[in-house]
């Protein structure tokens, strides 16, 4: 089948223009792009670059992910966010052990089958890490293609959806695939940005729809509008004598997932009471900062951080378990904690009584 002219305009664009020299690029076995692809999954990569390097030191074959702890694998991902991602690859790891003798299937089926591996981020792996020809639609290169084609309608929609898989494998290079989706996410990544695309630097402007009718930012078109339900509670900081602080594993399914949090009361609770009512931990109110709000991707979440003195040594009756364990704040992350959680450890780690008034971590206020 011949190149279509697109394909051959980016890949000229990539030669030159392209990035080249991403860590996972070099040694691009189908682990590594896997892993690469996930944390690049509603993350820049400049960001995931640290991540990844960080991750492939602790984990660098699949064998060494399959048989890690899941905290091991959610503490190499602190920070990232969206900890089902981590969840889903630890799990795929093992499976792809038990189904494929540790090695990763070069099958579009096999690989779908696996927890988190979609369409794309199979696409991904067969064409960047295998050389295989097949198209990608990750949100850069739908908004690429929902340009150049003026594909009207939200890409969520899967009537949009599948215009836009159709764009893709029409559209796909059957020689150096792996270039070719590269330079798709490089192009939507640098110069088809969803804010002030640079049109003239483009090589698709000559065939690009939306730049021809001089309106680009009109695709692809957004998400509608949804009102995001607001929840709230108070996270609280329970130190006991030697300046450990109690953190609690949450439940494995839902937001931060087998992540180590702070123990949350309700937001109209009086906490020492609450503690004593509820973890059998007796307590006294130190202070409380300001509310701050974190937006996970469907509900904004406002937490009020309280610190409580333990008042019985040795944590209570409340003793160090597979759910329950008592840190240092300064402690190495050798445990997957929520970004937002960790500041406020920090915050605590840093705080000095009496001098203190102000912002500890750049992210909540004393207040009382
Ligand atoms: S011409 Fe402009 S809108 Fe079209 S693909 Fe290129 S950068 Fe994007």
């Amino acid at each position: 089948m011949p190149e279509s002219s697109l394909a051959a305009d980016l890949l000229t664009w990539f030669d030159r223009h392209g990035r080249h020299d991403l860590p996972w690029q070099r040694d691009a076995t189908p682990y590594r792009v896997w892993v690469s692809e996930v944390m690049l999954q509603q993350t820049r990569v400049e960001k995931v670059v640290a991540y990844f390097q960080r991750f492939m030191h602790g984990l660098p074959e699949l064998a060494d992910l399959a048989a890690a702890d899941l905290d091991r694998v959610l503490a190499l991902w602190s920070g990232l966010g969206y900890y089902a991602r981590a969840r889903h690859l630890h799990r795929a790891a093992e499976l792809v052990m038990q189904r494929h003798a540790g090695v990763v299937p070069a099958d579009l089926a096999a690989l779908q089958a696996l927890p988190g591996i979609g369409r794309s981020t199979a696409g991904a792996i067969l064409s960047l890490g295998c050389g295989r020809p097949y198209p990608i639609l990750d949100g850069n290169v739908k908004r690429v293609f929902a340009r150049v084609f003026a594909v009207e309608g939200w890409p969520g929609r899967s009537a949009v959806q599948r215009t836009l898989w159709g764009h893709a494998e029409a559209q796909l290079a059957r020689r150096r695939p792996g270039d070719y989706n590269q330079a798709l996410m490089d192009l939507g990544a640098s110069v088809c940005s969803r804010r002030k695309p640079d049109c003239p630097a483009c090589p698709l402007k000559a065939r690009c729809q939306a730049c021809q009718d001089g309106e680009p930012e009109a695709y692809p078109a957004p998400a509608p509008r949804v009102r995001m339900p607001l929840k709230s509670a108070q996270v609280l900081l329970i130190r006991d004598a030697r300046g450990r602080v109690l953190l609690q594993r949450r439940p494995p399914a839902g937001v931060w997932g087998g992540l180590w949090s702070l123990p949350e009361a309700p937001a109209d609770a009086d906490p020492a009471p609450w503690a004593l009512e509820n973890l059998g931990l007796e307590t006294q109110f130190e202070w409380a900062w300001a509310s701050f709000r974190h937006t996970f991707s469907h509900y904004h979440y406002d937490m009020r951080p309280v610190v409580l003195r333990l008042l019985e040594p040795g944590g209570g009756g409340l003793r160090e378990s597979a759910d329950w364990a008592w840190r240092t704040p300064h402690a190495p992350p050798n445990l997957g904690i929520p970004a937002p959680v960790s500041r406020l450890l920090h915050g605590l780690g840093r705080h000095n009584p009496g001098a203190d008034r102000n912002d500890p971590n750049g992210a909540v206020r004393k207040t009382e």
